[in-house]
């Protein structure tokens, strides 16, 4: 299992700039690797190969002295993203997917990945039959220092301030230097031995909404802070003003920053509100198995009376964090299932609504046996059961399937 623990660095003025010019080189290596891949599959048909890209980029270095400033590992990274993304072209192509189009062009990267090797290194051990013995050890990313900021090792930079405000855990692999509107960030990606999974014992379902972030089946909501809607007044205000300054001049550059930093923020207070949502449903109320609708989230968001509000929501990451964070990490379970009538059914006696209830329609009251019950909580209840169904081997029915 990889997990990537983040962390602020605080580059110095002189090495932000050579960061900076590094992020501008990979971008156009890129780019031009885009350009390449491009040309040969118009001109000959024939998908280029990383290899191939690779070996072109040691003789490039060899030649020019502004390749040669930056390490080759992480050009070697861009050249392996770009690839990654004409994989996914060619699987489009190949599935006849309606919409494919090249990858797109990079206005800017920001973003920088290297790798932590393995190297030998001599131990001494004091047994009779061998003094000395060569292990492979991983390069430590970090040198700790006694002051509040440790330091991290970049390769043909140096050493750069890192805040460690958590420890780092299991094997470190792969570092990540980011850029965003507020500053830099480490992303250090470890391998974890994976936990085993606990027995299934405490299951919980949720029922994703909109008016309410989400109903668990014990009838409890959530609501939901729909952050862009919450921060849609002030960035109207940052965009108003970007307009009104110069293009080229400093003020636009300034104003361009605050908006980032905006959108940044806004992104970070969901991130947060997620993260603690669901540590809630599985730690706090002492759940091992978490069950939620197998949503076709990008499907949804092309209803145009939904999109934003199902975009804000941003159920997706939600899910995945159920998924790879929890689920993974501590081994609890996540699943998810069919949608199909969860909201027409009554929880108690099975008997699907005559009529299509809309979602208007907020109390769900049953023709049959009189129950009436929160519309979503009705359709969590009825999540849990179908997810009940599925882990015993039986198919979901209700009783006017079998009349
Ligand atoms: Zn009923």
């Amino acid at each position: 299992m990889r997990l990537a623990f983040k962390y602020p660095v605080y580059p110095t003025k002189t090495q932000a700039t050579t960061l900076l010019k590094w992020l501008d080189h990979l971008c156009e290596l890129q780019n031009s690797g885009r350009h390449d891949r491009i040309v040969a599959l118009e001109t000959e048909g024939v998908f280029v190969s990383l290899d191939a890209q690779q070996t072109l980029l040691t003789a490039a270095r060899k030649k020019y002295d502004d390749f040669r400033e930056v390490p080759q590992d992480m050009q070697n990274h861009a050249l392996r993203r770009t690839d990654k993304a004409f994989a996914n072209f060619r699987r489009r192509c190949e599935n006849g997917a309606a919409q494919k189009g090249y990858p797109r062009y990079k206005k800017r990267v920001r973003s920088l990945t290297w790798s932590l090797r393995k190297y030998p290194k001599v131990v001494r051990r004091k047994t009779k039959d061998t003094d000395k013995q060569t292990i492979r050890v991983r390069q430590n990313p970090i040198c700790e220092t006694a002051w509040k900021h440790d330091r991290l090792k970049v390769p043909e930079l140096g050493e750069v301030k890192i805040y460690m405000h958590r420890p780092l855990r299991g094997d470190p692999k792969e570092v990540t230097l980011v850029k965003k509107a507020s500053g830099w960030y480490a992303h250090i990606s470890c391998e974890l031995p994976t936990p085993p999974k606990v027995a299934p014992t405490d299951a919980i379902a949720v029922d994703m909404g909109t008016t309410h972030y989400l109903t668990t089946s014990e009838g409890e909501k959530e609501d939901n802070p729909r952050w862009y809607r919450q921060a849609e007044g002030v960035l109207r205000k940052h965009a108003r003003d970007l307009s009104r300054k110069k293009k080229g001049s400093h003020r636009r550059k300034k104003q361009q920053h605050k908006l980032a930093l905006h959108h940044e923020r806004t992104v970070n207070r969901r991130k947060d509100f997620i993260g603690k949502l669901v540590y809630k449903l599985y730690h706090h109320l002492k759940n091992n198995v978490l069950v939620a609708e197998d949503l076709r989230v990008s499907n949804m968001v092309k209803n145009k009376h939904l999109s934003k509000s199902i975009s804000d929501a941003s159920w997706a990451t939600f899910f995945k964090w159920c998924a790879d964070m929890v689920s993974e990490r501590d081994g609890l379970h996540f699943h998810q299932v069919a949608p199909k009538d969860t909201s027409q059914i009554c929880s108690s006696c099975g008997q699907k609504s005559p009529k299509k209830l809309s979602l208007a329609i907020r109390t769900f009251k049953c023709q049959s046996c009189g129950t009436v019950l929160d519309r979503d909580h009705n359709a969590a209840i009825n999540i849990l059961f179908k997810a009940a169904a599925a882990f015993r081997g039986e198919r979901w029915v209700t009783t006017l399937y079998e009349t």
